[in-house]
């Protein structure tokens, strides 16, 4: 099958006939028909972490083509959504539902002495997180998939994968925003425009979004953002506090730069918090000031990892609130692509509006 392979950390993708295994166990192939394109994945091929060569890609939509003798929740021709949150439903995490802590991720995932998943002449090839998106085909354990009943396209529900659970996960599932709070949202990339719907849906009183780019400013305000700020212009933390009288209840940083995060922090009001999704870089440091104001304000620093989201209760459910028409999905993909145009998406994501997907005749 074809697939991209990222030979070395740095390098860009390159287009291969990977061979995939057949499914063993609880494992399910899958006919990939749709693959978002998430800035972490970018991240990752530059940072690296694990071995090479490696098939990157985790916003996975697609359609079961086989299963496993010991797979028992899937079968041929099912409407699956991949997830990264690879769990062992045994440990005490898992056991309280929350999978996205769960201490052995690595259940989910072939032993050493098992045929890898994935080869390249005869090389084993990494499928990061287990998932391996950029490809026609994935071989995944079924506890990384969630059945999609409802009738969605694939290039709409792949960004359930992960875009929208970590963007709208860490306002309705971490922050548990209230109704009439106040809410700011620092990068209106993917995902922070689902997290500025969900505030919407939680019943923000005012949702502030904060970007360096006016057009994304725009599309923000279609997502449901009461005021914008653009922070290249002018300073998001006295624009914050002045339209909050003070500061923020709950301040979203989507960006992973240690100023941003900076910023986000001093824009929180007192007794709110600020929630972090973006991943700055390894050694990142934040520093604040831990003067009497830092006891005084008692503001909380909540790091958030995928929305600490459960993603099979929390994708069936984001489905639900599409299908009703009460959180907007299809504008959040700009363009779909092929595969072989992922290397120059990238280099252009930055500045692109929205999400890029591949999709798969
Ligand atoms: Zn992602
Ligand atoms: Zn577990």
């Amino acid at each position: 099958m074809k697939a991209l392979v990222l030979d070395e950390i740095g390098s860009s993708f390159r287009l291969a006939d990977v061979n995939i295994a057949a499914p063993i166990g609880r494992e399910v192939l899958v006919e990939v028909k749709a693959s978002g394109l998430c800035h972490s994945d970018l991240t990752a091929s530059s940072l690296g972490g694990w071995p090479v060569p490696a098939i990157l890609g985790h916003e996975i939509s697609g359609v079961v083509a086989a299963v496993g003798p010991e797979a028992t929740r899937f079968s041929v021709g099912d409407h699956v959504v991949a997830s990264l949150q690879s769990h062992c439903e045994s440990c005490a995490a898992c056991q309280q539902g929350d999978i996205n802590m769960c201490s052995n991720p690595g259940f989910v995932a072939r032993t050493e002495e098992q045929e890898p998943r994935l080869t390249l002449d005869g090389v084993p090839v990494t499928a990061v997180a287990n998932l391996g998106g950029f490809a026609e085909q994935v071989l995944l354990h079924e506890n990384n998939l969630v059945r999609v009943d409802r009738p969605i396209a694939h290039e709409i529900a792949c960004i359930l994968g992960c875009g929208v659970l970590a963007g709208a996960g860490a306002v309705i599932n971490a922050a548990k925003v209230p109704e009439g709070s106040t809410v700011a949202v620092f990068g209106c990339g993917g995902l922070g425009l689902t997290a500025i719907q969900a505030a919407l849906l939680a019943g923000a009183s005012r949702i502030i979004a904060v970007d360096v780019a006016d057009e994304k400013l725009e599309y923000a305000t279609k997502f449901g953002a009461t005021d914008v700020v653009n922070s290249a212009s002018q300073d998001p933390v006295a624009a914050i506090r002045e339209l909050t009288e003070g500061g923020a209840d709950y301040v979203f940083d989507f960006v992973g730069r240690p100023e941003v995060t900076k910023q986000a922090y001093e824009s929180v009001g007192r007794a709110g918090e600020l929630g972090v999704i973006g991943i700055n870089k390894p050694g990142a440091t934040l520093e604040i000031s831990i003067g009497p104001d830092f006891i005084w304000n008692q503001v909380r620093i909540r790091p958030i990892f995928n929305g600490s989201t459960n993603f099979l209760r929390d994708i069936p459910q984001f489905v639900a609130l599409y299908d009703e028409g009460r959180f907007k999905l299809d504008e959040l993909v700009s363009r779909t692509i092929s595969l072989n145009e992922v290397n120059e998406a990238y280099a252009e994501m930055t500045s692109h509006i929205g999400r890029t997907v591949v999709t798969f005749p």
